[in-house]
């Protein structure tokens, strides 16, 4: 089978997949399982432990440590590992919210955040914060003048996303972090989407904490990690053992954690080919569907974008149905946030952007690969072609029919 214009052993080509949805999660590269199989059954010791055997797990995990600051431009202490960029989130969030409560008790961040953001400020309004919820214009940038205009002496930090796991628009973070450090208010970035797909300098744009997480760029599910400034007072989310120097309990998971470390060093090694073959298939996909397909509209800024990331809406189309379809036809997408079950709201990003309810009810995110093959794009592209024109001629056939009955009734 091939996915993504990889060849994958083991399974049939009856099962073939297009896989359009690396947003969502990435498959685990080989040489990453290579270099995780042996912290399973041979390095299997617990970095915890005092004897060499377990030493050598402890290696391991610094090392990774090591090579995960380097791509950051940031000092190994102040790597933490997590679970992935849900927990990353909560403890950027949650620990600065308990350890800078008496500087003031006010956070700033977008309208368009992961729920892994939105839900954990929302959990801090329960207790006292007050949250201000940035507008973003039509793209999806974060409006800098609004951003600016809500600090007050009570702000303790801004949490605002390097890139849209939507729509890919990418915010302007060097710019955030100079207003917040003006301000002397911590800056948090959830970079899951950005991080290993573009280059990141902590430094630089002045960020405080960041999240990632690894399946986002092809290591495995289940690990992230927090980037934490040495100069912060930081508290645990996670209490148990002395693990991360006591901020964050849990016996090391060595095996994804060198994994994690592996993804992201290929990953930087790769990443000015990748962005440039992405941005071409990119831009392939883009012209294509606007040419041949009418009533389409792309979501999200035209340039600053995450080379990978497309969202259209095709107006007159449910995107629950139209993803059912594709599914058919063995495409993997997605829609918005919480838009593929059809009756539930539509995705909160859209909606901030200005879109109108059918408009974000019609979306449909295509996240590619750099192994995205053109022969795949072509697929994609013709099976869109004929299943928006089929659904439009039944969804204008059914209006018709009811119009009609409706002025029978009448
Ligand atoms: N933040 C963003 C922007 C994401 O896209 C995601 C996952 O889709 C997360 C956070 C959550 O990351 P994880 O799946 O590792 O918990």
């Amino acid at each position: 089978m091939y996915v993504g214009g990889l060849k994958i052993s083991n399974i049939t080509d009856a099962e073939k997949i297009i896989y359009m949805d690396n947003a969502a999660t990435t498959f685990t590269r080989q040489e990453v399982v290579d270099e995780m199989m042996k912290y399973f059954n041979i390095l299997y010791g617990n970095p915890s432990s005092v004897y060499e055997f377990a030493g050598k797990s402890r290696d391991a995990v610094e090392k990774a440590r090591k090579t995960i600051a380097e791509t950051l431009h940031a000092k190994s202490s102040e790597i933490y590992f997590t679970s992935g960029g849900t927990e990353s989130d909560n403890w950027a969030l949650r620990a600065v919210a308990k350890a800078y409560k008496n500087k003031g008790k006010h956070i700033i961040t977008s309208k368009i955040e992961h729920h892994a953001v939105l839900n954990t400020a929302k959990n801090l309004e329960d207790l006292g914060f007050k949250i201000s919820y940035i507008d973003v214009d039509e793209y999806g940038v974060i409006k800098l003048q609004r951003l600016k205009e809500a600090i007050t002496d009570e702000t303790i930090l801004i949490s605002v996303m390097t890139a849209n796991n939507e729509v890919g628009t990418i915010q302007p973070i060097d710019e955030i972090g100079r207003i917040a450090k003006a301000h002397n208010i911590l800056f948090h970035t959830d970079a899951v989407q950005y991080y290993s797909q573009m280059p990141m300098d902590v430094r630089k744009s002045n960020i405080s904490l960041l999240s990632a997480s690894a399946h986002k760029f092809n290591g495995p599910k289940g690990v992230g990690f927090l980037y934490i400034n040495e100069g912060l007072h930081m508290v645990p989310l996670i209490f148990g053992g002395g693990q991360e120097k006591g901020l964050r309990g849990g016996t090391y998971n060595v095996p994804s954690i060198v994994g994690m470390a592996k993804a992201a060093q290929i990953a930087h090694v790769n990443m000015k080919n990748k962005i440039n073959t992405e941005l071409q298939s990119r831009e392939y996909f883009i012209k294509r569907v606007l040419r041949e397909i009418p009533y389409t509209r792309l979501n999200g800024a035209r340039q600053n974008r995450l080379p990978g990331n497309i969202n259209f809406s095709f107006q007159f189309v449910q995107a629950s149905e139209l993803l059912a379809l594709l599914d058919m036809e063995g495409v993997c997408a997605s829609g918005g946030s919480a838009c593929a079950s059809g009756d539930s709201a539509p995705s909160h990003v859209l909606t901030a952007m200005g879109l109108e309810e059918e408009l974000a009810y019609s979306a449909v995110r295509f996240s590619i690969s750099e192994h995205t093959t053109r022969q795949e794009i072509d697929y994609v592209v013709d099976c869109l072609k004929r299943i928006i024109a089929d659904k439009r001629r039944d969804n204008e056939l059914i209006q018709y029919y009811s119009d009609r009955g409706r002025g029978r009734r009448r």
